[in-house]
């Protein structure tokens, strides 16, 4: 039986997330990958229990996640139950619907009806009575915003989630999102986007009166929690010398994973200039591309993916060396726009 570590918020750092009473730790895990049928327990277990014995306090999950979609929940049920029930107010769980998860006009996007029955199932999934965080995990363009928005305050407002989000909404379609929970009374507390040193797009303007999603998102008083910071794996050293086997790449994945063809030779060249750079901080490559993000206030928490405790371990450190100087940032820009 598993007793978190005594010492698990000594070096955590704890962000709010936008106007909101919730804090979230600067990074969390997320079970995209790593957590499906073809993974072992034993090593998603660790990852879990190592995460939350460092202060990682919060777990990102969605109904498709796997594979099969399903899956990651139902795993991490059992270790909730078996490991972590004790644990229950000190964690923070989320999870989504809104991609495919099962047949016919129901089982994906943004219907009242897909969002109910998918929060049903995933409670069920996990064993829980309710989780923190229930998103709208893609915008619906045949749905209207205001359906979509209905589900997530009904869902909040049967206690079945504690607060609403969004996910992959673009800034002008989160401004809306925004404006339609402010109006039913309850606020997003968070969105959800992809942001890497590779993927800038949060940066770019993207209303008709020229803000950024990152603008939108303190505009509407919201927290943003960014997936995919290493850009699945490529802002790391791994593949610097060819692909690993074992890596994302090399085990050929389903559902969005990266594939051989998403990594060019000029992006192992700019991955092998930001990992010296990195070594020349004394950090890793996969430290600094989190420190990276975290230099931003607007980004309340890095949402890292592992696929073993050390990865987990050397991504938590990144914490010991978040400042930059701006040197270091002007040489990074010069890398990233080469
Ligand atoms: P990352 O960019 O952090 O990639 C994680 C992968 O990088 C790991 O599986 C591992 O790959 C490798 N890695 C991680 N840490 C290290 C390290 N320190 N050193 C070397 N390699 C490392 O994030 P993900 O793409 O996994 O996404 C993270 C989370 O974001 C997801 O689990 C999910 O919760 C969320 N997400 C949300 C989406 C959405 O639409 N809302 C979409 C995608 C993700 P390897 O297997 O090669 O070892």
């Amino acid at each position: 039986m598993y007793t978190a570590a005594d010492n698990r918020y000594a070096n955590m750092k704890y962000n709010r997330s936008g106007k909101s009473g919730l804090l979230l730790p600067a990074i969390s895990l997320g079970l995209w990958q790593n957590f499906g049928n073809a993974d072992q327990y034993d090593n998603m277990n660790s990852i879990i229990l190592g995460a939350f014995d460092r202060g990682v306090t919060h777990f990102d999950l969605a109904n498709n996640y796997g594979p099969p979609g399903g899956e990651a929940e139902r795993n991490f049920g059992k270790m909730l139950k078996e490991e972590l029930y004790a644990y229950r107010d000190e964690l923070i769980i989320s999870t989504k619907a809104g991609y495919y998860m099962w047949p016919g006009p129901y089982g994906e996007w943004g219907s009242r009806k897909n969002l109910i029955a998918s929060c049903d199932q995933s409670l069920k999934r996990m064993g829980l009575d309710y989780v923190d965080i229930f998103y709208s995990h893609r915008p619906d363009p045949n749905t209207p915003v205001e359906e979509t928005m209905q589900a997530l305050d009904s869902i909040v407002r049967s206690g079945k989630a504690l607060y609403a989000g969004i996910s992959n909404y673009n800034a002008e379609q989160t401004r809306n999102a925004a404006a339609v929970l402010n109006q039913l009374g309850t606020p997003c507390l968070i969105h959800q986007p992809r942001y890497s040193m590779l993927d800038c797009w949060v940066e770019s303007p993207g209303t008709s009166d020229g803000k950024s999603l990152l603008d939108v998102v303190e505009e509407t008083g919201m927290g943003s929690i960014v997936f995919s910071p290493l850009a699945q794996g490529r802002l790391t050293d791994k593949y610097i010398n060819g692909v690993p086997t074992n890596s994302r790449i090399g085990r050929s994945l389903p559902n969005g994973a990266i594939q051989t063809k998403d990594l060019s030779a000029d992006m192992v060249e700019k991955i092998k200039l930001l990992n010296n750079l990195a070594l020349g901080r004394g950090q890793t490559l996969a430290q600094m591309a989190i420190a990276w993000l975290l230099k931003d206030h607007r980004v309340t928490s890095v949402l890292v993916g592992a696929s073993s405790v050390g990865q987990l371990q050397n991504s938590i450190d990144a914490l010991n060396a978040t400042a930059f100087n701006t040197d270091e940032l002007q040489k990074i820009e010069s890398i990233l726009s080469q």
